[in-house]
């Protein structure tokens, strides 16, 4: 045990991660490592909520481990962090359904979160399942269960870290102080996708991927969406909401290089080529120490899977005495252990009444002695 406090957060393993996820959420889980006790999970039972089929599934274990991949290749470190999947925690389920009971319908179906996400599901008030109403239920179980006092997420799912605080409270209240009141920290700004047009999102085709080889972020870089109005070279050109430039202020550590590029391209001095070249060079210098992480936790076969294996290991560990302590708070223990305890003692005299019977009857026919 340690004394840090504890954090939980993670993804749900759709997919490789791309610079999106480090702006948003990555880069600040390397950063709170140190300090905190970390927990990263692998949420597949939320995947299920909207992709149940059989073949979504079958794709889990190999997003486990490219999702595992791109936490270790940007810095996560495995020796101070737990990453874990989610469905192999039994307690989730258990907790998941005890505090389903502590809130109502409509506090979840009122969620934007829920109708954005049952909307990109293509799904409607008709058609939700309970289970993506219960998302917010499920995520506060992931985040009691290991007692987090922090939660880092993005924007849309704030929400849901206030439904986990009302959870933990109503749960304290009614059967105990089991849980700490968890803080929510709302991660990195957004970053806009490579079309400039939405945020950066893997199904949106506009991502640049952790994975990307430098010949992909180049191409990707020299396709980009710059200045729509800007012809030629010599015309001025807009900063402003131009992508190439949201990225050179994320990743170029040259602040002064990055402002003088600036002026000279609203002046029409500089052309897009020349921009977008140094966009190519910070991206790959950016992502040469994560691809050299990536290759080295490749050539080591079976070790990211060990590492989820581990830390899945030891989430049970602690998703079982979490649990335990829940299960005495709300008395559901000793429910039990009373049923057994009687049970147990006519069990007990049972048998004893069994072998006096058997001590005093008759030998078994065809045993019979002479
Ligand atoms: P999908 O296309 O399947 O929705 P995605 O690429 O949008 O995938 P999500 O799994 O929806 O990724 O994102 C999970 C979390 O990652 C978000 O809640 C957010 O915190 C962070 N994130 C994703 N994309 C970005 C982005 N472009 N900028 C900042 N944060 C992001
Ligand atoms: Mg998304």
């Amino acid at each position: 045990m340690t004394d840090r406090k504890r954090i939980l957060t993670g993804d749900r393993p759709t997919g490789r991660l791309h610079l999106g996820h480090y702006v948003g959420s990555l880069r600040n889980r390397v950063r709170l490592q140190d300090e905190y006790e970390c927990f990263f999970i692998i949420a597949d039972l939320h995947m299920l909520t909207t992709k149940p089929g059989p073949e979504h599934i079958a794709e889990i274990a190999d997003n486990a481990r490219g999702l595992a991949l791109d936490y270790l290749s940007v810095g996560i470190n495995p020796g101070k962090c737990t990453i874990f999947l989610q469905s192999a925690i039994h307690e989730v389920y258990e907790l998941s359904l005890f505090l389903g009971n502590l809130v109502t319908v409509p506090r979840l179906a009122r969620l934007p979160s829920i109708k954005d996400m049952a909307r990109a599901a293509l799904m409607d008030e008709d058609t939700i399942p309970f289970g993506l109403l219960g998302y917010p239920v499920l995520q506060a179980a992931d985040i009691l269960l290991p007692r987090a006092h922090l939660v880092p997420v993005g924007k849309d799912n704030q929400a849901h870290v206030e439904i986990t605080r009302e959870l933990a409270r109503r749960f304290n209240g009614l059967y105990g102080e089991v849980f700490p009141i968890p803080d929510d920290l709302v991660e990195g700004g957004t970053l806009v996708g490579t079309d400039g047009q939405a945020k950066m999102s893997k199904s949106l085709g506009n991502a640049i991927f952790l994975s990307d080889s430098a010949a992909v972020v180049r191409k990707k870089v020299f396709s980009m969406y710059t200045d729509p109005n800007r012809i030629h070279a010599d015309v001025p050109g807009t900063v402003e909401g131009n992508p190439v430039f949201a990225y050179l202020d994320m990743f170029d550590p040259d602040k002064a290089e990055v402002a003088d590029l600036k002026e000279r391209y609203r002046q029409g001095k500089v052309g897009d080529v020349e921009v977008k070249e140094r966009l190519a060079v910070v991206l790959n210098q950016f992502l040469d120490p994560v691809r050299e992480r990536m290759a080295y936790y490749q050539s080591q076969s079976g070790l990211v899977d060990e590492i989820i294996y581990a830390g899945t290991l030891h989430m049970r560990e602690v998703a079982a005495e979490t649990l335990r302590e829940v299960k005495k708070a709300m008395g559901l223990t000793s429910a039990f252990n009373r049923i057994a305890r009687k049970a147990e003692d006519r069990r007990k005299k049972e048998a004893a009444t069994a072998a006096k019977s058997q001590a005093g009857a008759p030998a078994p026919a065809g045993k019979a002695s002479h």
